[in-house]
Formats: structure tokens, sequence, C-alpha cells
């Protein structure tokens, strides 16, 4: 059986109590070695057979697995982050369908949640923007047209940019051309939860000149949008004093 497992954004203590359990049972252990925290590995047992999959293409990976599951072994297969955001995990899934071998998923904390949480960051702030849009720029895999940073930025919605480091500077000027103010808040997170992570907060027009500064080029997210600044929001209708809920009489509500 193929146990996929989300690593967590980078701190060791920020996977979940499934995933470290099934680290410590593993037979075989597959981590995405580009990204995840190797400090996770000390979980694993003694003798545990531990591959980079940062070395291996997607055949040479089946291949581990197929062999290890043949003689019954437990393999994890250790993802950064949540599985689900850009883990290629689909491909690996058809794959072992076909070979009849079972598998299932463990959810991580997702890095655009790890930057969040480093930045004291809600991304829903009423008044502001009640959207999170999680996309990257097109690189050597393509975006679909409808997606394009011009398309996805009209909304004003939050956005948070995986994958795009690497072209700051091409975000910045894609965001301008799609409209949005020179003054917008952002902010960069390099290594969210790790001991070296680093964070910036600019507006749109200097994001490019902090990454270029702080020479930040890999590793990070980028968070477009007002509530970066934390300010100007209403509060929320649920925990205000006047409104009823299924749990909790306002001062709406007359006896
Ligand atoms: N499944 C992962 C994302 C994998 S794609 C997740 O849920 O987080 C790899 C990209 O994720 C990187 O290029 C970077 O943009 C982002 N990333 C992963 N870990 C990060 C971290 N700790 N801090 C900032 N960005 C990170």
């Amino acid at each position: 059986m193929v146990h996929f497992v989300g690593a967590g954004p980078g701190a060791p203590d920020l996977i979940t109590i499934r995933g470290k359990k099934y680290l410590e049972e593993a037979d075989v252990i597959i981590y995405a070695g580009s990204l995840v925290n190797p400090a996770l590995l000390d979980y694993a047992k003694k003798g545990c057979e531990i591959h980079d999959s940062a070395r291996l293409n997607l055949d040479e990976v089946i291949e581990i697995m197929k062999k290890a599951d043949g003689e019954n072994k437990m393999i994890v297969r250790l993802h950064t982050g949540d599985p689900s955001i850009y883990g290629a995990i689909r491909e690996q899934m058809d794959v072992l369908d076909e070979a009849q071998i079972a598998y299932d998923v463990t959810p991580g904390v997702s890095s655009f949640c790890g930057a969040a949480a480093s930045l004291n960051l809600e991304y829903t702030l009423p008044d502001i923007s009640q959207s999170v849009i999680i996309t990257r720029m097109a690189g050597r895999t393509k975006v679909p047209e409808k997606e394009s940073v011009e398309e996805l930025a009209a909304h004003g919605a939050t956005m948070v940019f995986f994958l795009s480091a690497g072209d700051i500077d091409g975000l910045q000027k894609k965001l301008f051309s799609a409209g949005v103010s020179k003054d917008t808040p952002c902010a960069i997170v390099y290594k969210a939860t790790w001991e070296d992570e680093k964070k910036f907060k600019c507006e749109l027009q200097n994001l490019a000149d902090t990454a270029r500064k702080e020479g930040i080029t890999k590793t990070a997210l980028i968070i477009v949008g007002k509530v970066v600044a934390g300010s100007g929001y209403e509060k929320s209708r649920l925990y205000a004093p006047d409104f009823t809920t299924g749990y909790r009489k306002g001062t709406d509500q007359k006896d």
C-alpha cells in the first residue's frame, strides 16, 4: 500500500499526527527532497529504505513503489505542503490504479497556510476579499488562458502565487497590465515555517525590487492583495453582538 502524505510547509512538527505515524511505520519512504524538510526523515524507523524523488523521474518512482508493494512493504510518498496543490499526485495515482496498488492520501498544511501564519495574516477579510486565488505564473507548465494573471487579477481577490519566485519581475508587470494599483500591499514569504524563513511586505511597485534586493528566486510565495495590510475591514457578522446564530442569542432578538 502507498500512503501519499502531506509533509506540511517545512517545520517538522507541522506534519499531521497521522502523517507522522505513517512515516514511523514506513518500510520505504520516497520524499520530494527539493522541498521537504529532511528533518522529517528522523521519524523513519531503523532500516527504512529512503529515496529522494528530486533525483527520480515518474517511471523510477513508480518502479520503487511497485517493487516494494510486491514485497508487501508499506510505502510513504512524502510531498511538501498538501499533496493536492501542485503535488503531481494524480499521475502517480493513475498508474497505481492500473497496477491495482492500493493508496490513500493524508493531507498536510499547505505552504500558503504556513505563510499566512508567519505573517499573522487572514486571507479573507470582510469588505476586502472573501476569496483566495491560488495560482502560478506559466513556466514550463502551461496555465490555461482563462487563468492568466491578468484574467484572475480582475477579480480583485486575494492572490497567492506559487512557483513564480523565479520571475517576480514578470509577475509585477502582468499585475500592472491587469490594472492592479501600484500601491497594492504584497508579501513575499521564503521558506515559510523553516528555520531560515524570510518574509517581506511591500507595495506592488516594489515587489520585484524587494525580491531582487533580498535574493529571493525560489521556494517562496507571493501574496498580493489588500488583506496583507490587514486594515480597513469590516468585523465579522458571526461574532457581532447583535447577530443571532443557532448557538447564541444576539442583542437583535427580543425575549
Ligand atoms: N504542495 C505544496 C506546493 C508544491 S509546489 C504546498 O501545498 O505548499 C512548490 C512551490 O510551493 C514552491 O515553488 C513555492 O512557491 C511553494 N512553497 C512550498 N513550500 C514553501 C514554503 N515553506 N514557503 C514558501 N513557499 C513554499
